[in-house]
Order: C-alpha cells, then sequence, then structure tokens
C-alpha cells in the first residue's frame, strides 16, 4: 500500500487515459497510469488500447499525413510522462471505491493495494472479432481486416475495391454505408435473414447502388497471406460453403466495454453495460471517480472524443479535489 493516498489514479492507457494524465500532470497532480497487461480474449488487447491494433490514423487533427496507431500512443505516453505522469505496467483488477468520497482502495495484478483520493476510468471498449486466427493476424499487420471502417475505409487500398462489412446491426449498417463511399461494391454478409438494424439505417444503406447483402452466411476462414483476397462462407440454412472475393474485410459485431473489474463496485451502467456518466460531464455515481473514454461512450469511439473526454475528466477531477481542499 502507498504510504499517502496518490492524488490522482488513471485506469487506461488509450488517447482518453493519456490526455487525462497530460492534464492532471500539468495540473501537478502526479498522476499515476496502470497501462494494462496484453491479453489475447480472443482479440489482442494491449496497453495503448484499440489504437495499438490500427494502422495508418488519418482522421487524428494534428497529423497532416497521418500516423501510425501505435507511433501516435507512444508520442501520448512520452508528453504524460514528460510533465511527470507515473506509468505502471499491471492492472487494476478490482475496486473498493470509498462510496461517501473518501480513499479509495485499487487492486493491482501484481496483488498490491493502491490508494487514491480520485480515480480516472478509460480503460475503454474492445472490439468484438469473429475469433478466427487469420482473421486477427491481417488485422495485426494491416493486411485489410479492421473492425473500424471510420478509421481505416479511406485508405487508398480499400478505394474502387469489393469491401465486405461482416454483422446486422447500426454499426455494421453505418460502416457500410460509410464504405460506400469508397469500395467499387460493399458486401454486409449476415448471420441471419433480417437485419438487427434500425430501418432509418437500413434504408440508407440500401438506397446506395452499391450496397449489397448477402443472407444467412457466416465466415469461416480469411483468406490471404500479405493482404487479405477473400473469405471462405458457410451457409447457416443449407450448411452450403463458397468462397468471396474482396480486399478489405470489416467487422461491425458490436464492441464489449473494459468494466468487468468496477462490475460490482458499486458504479453505475446504462443499458449497454459501458459506465455512466453524468450529463456533459466525466462524473460517476461515486464522488471522486470519473469516467472517459470509450468505456463510457458507445456512440462516438474515436480517438478525438476519446482524447477531449480525458481532458474534460482531469478538469473534473481538478475541481472535484480543490473543493476536497486537495491541490
Ligand atoms: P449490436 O446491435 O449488438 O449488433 C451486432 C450485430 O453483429 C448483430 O447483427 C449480430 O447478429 C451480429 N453478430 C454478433 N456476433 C456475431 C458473430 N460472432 N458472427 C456474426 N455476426 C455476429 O451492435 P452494434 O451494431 O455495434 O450496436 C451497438 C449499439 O450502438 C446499439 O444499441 C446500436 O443501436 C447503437 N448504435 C447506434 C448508431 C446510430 O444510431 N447512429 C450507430 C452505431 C451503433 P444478430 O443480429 O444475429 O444477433
Amino acid at each position: 500500500m502507498n504510504s499517502s493516498p496518490h492524488k490522482l489514479v488513471i485506469i487506461g492507457s488509450g488517447p482518453a487515459g493519456w490526455t487525462a494524465a497530460i492534464y492532471a500532470a500539468r495540473a501537478q497532480l502526479q498522476p499515476v497510469v496502470y497501462i494494462g497487461v496484453p491479453k489475447a480474449d480472443p482479440g489482442p488487447i494491449l496497453p495503448g488500447g484499440q489504437l495499438m491494433l490500427t494502422t495508418d490514423v488519418e482522421n487524428y487533427p494534428g497529423f497532416e499525413h497521418g500516423i501510425k496507431g501505435p507511433e501516435m500512443m507512444e508520442t501520448f505516453q512520452k508528453q504524460a510522462e514528460r510533465f511527470g505522469t507515473k506509468v505502471i505496467g499491471e492492472d487494476i483488477v478490482k475496486c473498493d471505491f470509498a462510496k461517501g468520497g473518501g480513499v479509495h482502495t485499487l487492486h493491482t495484478s501484481g496483488g498490491k493495494k493502491v490508494q487514491a483520493r480520485a480515480v480516472i476510468i478509460a480503460t475503454g471498449a474492445t472490439a468484438n472479432w469473429l475469433g478466427l486466427p487469420n482473421e486477427m493476424r491481417l488485422a495485426k499487420t494491416g493486411g485489410g481486416v479492421s473492425a473500424c471502417a471510420v478509421c481505416d475505409g479511406a485508405l487508398p487500398v480499400f478505394r474502387g475495391q469489393r469491401l465486405i462489412v461482416i454483422g446486422g446491426g447500426d454499426t455494421a449498417l453505418e460502416e457500410a454505408t460509410y464504405l460506400t463511399k469508397f469500395g467499387s461494391e460493399v458486401v454486409i454478409i449476415h448471420r441471419r435473414d433480417k437485419l438487427r438494424a434500425s430501418k432509418i439505417m437500413q434504408d440508407r444503406y440500401l438506397s446506395r447502388p452499391n450496397a449489397k447483402v448477402m443472407w444467412n452466411k457466416v465466415v469461416t476462414d480469411v483468406l490471404g497471406d500479405e493482404m487479405i483476397t477473400g473469405v471462405a462462407l458457410k451457409d447457416t440454412v443449407t450448411g452450403e460453403t463458397s468462397k468471396l472475393d474482396c480486399k478489405g474485410l470489416f467487422i461491425a459485431i458490436g464492441h464489449t466495454p473494459a468494466t468487468k473489474f468496477i462490475k460490482d463496485s458499486g458504479l453505475e451502467f446504462d443499458d449497454e453495460g459501458y459506465l455512466k456518466l453524468r450529463n456533459r460531464n466525466s462524473y460517476t455515481n461515486i464522488p471522486g471517480v470519473f469516467g472517459a473514454g470509450d468505456v463510457s461512450d458507445h456512440e462516438y469511439r474515436q480517438a478525438v472524443t476519446a482524447a477531449g473526454m480525458g481532458c474534460m475528466a482531469a478538469l473534473d477531477a481538478e475541481r472535484w479535489l480543490a473543493a476536497q481542499g486537495i491541490d
């Protein structure tokens, strides 16, 4: 146990966590960031979050020619460390929050107990993957497999090509509609004969001349060595197998917020399981505990929005600590 409680512990090391750390460190709160340990569950989860699995980030302002996701996270970390952020390569596995706003106790994967006056939860959400070995391999190497069309869909490699989107929810329809701007043809592959997505999203997608849907099909393998060349399919009704060529595969079968470690902590979650925040700020239902980034946002899920939320959480934490007489 640390002898005197940290002023601020930040859990998570994506854009939200590092931005919170930059602001908090500059405000002399001596933040401690728990960056987590690598996992494979079933897809890879790395310290640095989802951007560690992205190749080029072209939509984050300030990088005219884009930047690689991992390089961006390394730069964020260095900027946070420059102002005195302490970085610890462990997970927080359990939280005993002081419900009345006292000292919070956090349990680390290394078996230690850490005390903090304020905590920012910025653990993100992970994209769900099909869990196929070649899918993960090509996603990690920039081989044309992605779980974020908005992040990757505009890359030159996808222009004028057949692109496949897996899923039948609003995300799949939204991402597929976005991709119709770039691909010669976009094919949604859905495991049933009915989409889960809202009617308006369906209509928007289906109104595009290059939009198609293949019903009752699941992907059984992703084909290609360095770059994807197609997918192997199985019909869920007839069992018939087939192949479909493509140059891009976008998985849009939902996200899972990283909230397991706070499930029984007394924090409130929304209907989708995301950390619930008070409207337009970062306060949770527990005083001194704040949320930022994708762990509390299933709508925007962008690096830049997560970074903005990290800034908000640091400012909220700073003001809250000041109100408790801690600065
Ligand atoms: P979702 O609604 O849970 O849909 C996931 C889709 O993926 C479902 O169609 C599901 O098929 C399919 N799926 C799940 N696991 C699969 C697997 N292993 N193999 C093949 N297909 C699989 O998730 P979401 O689309 O990400 O949406 C999440 C929430 O965000 C929803 O509430 C949604 O309305 C909201 N959202 C809103 C907007 C918007 O309004 N602009 C945009 C995006 C998301 P089944 O249908 O067969 O279960």
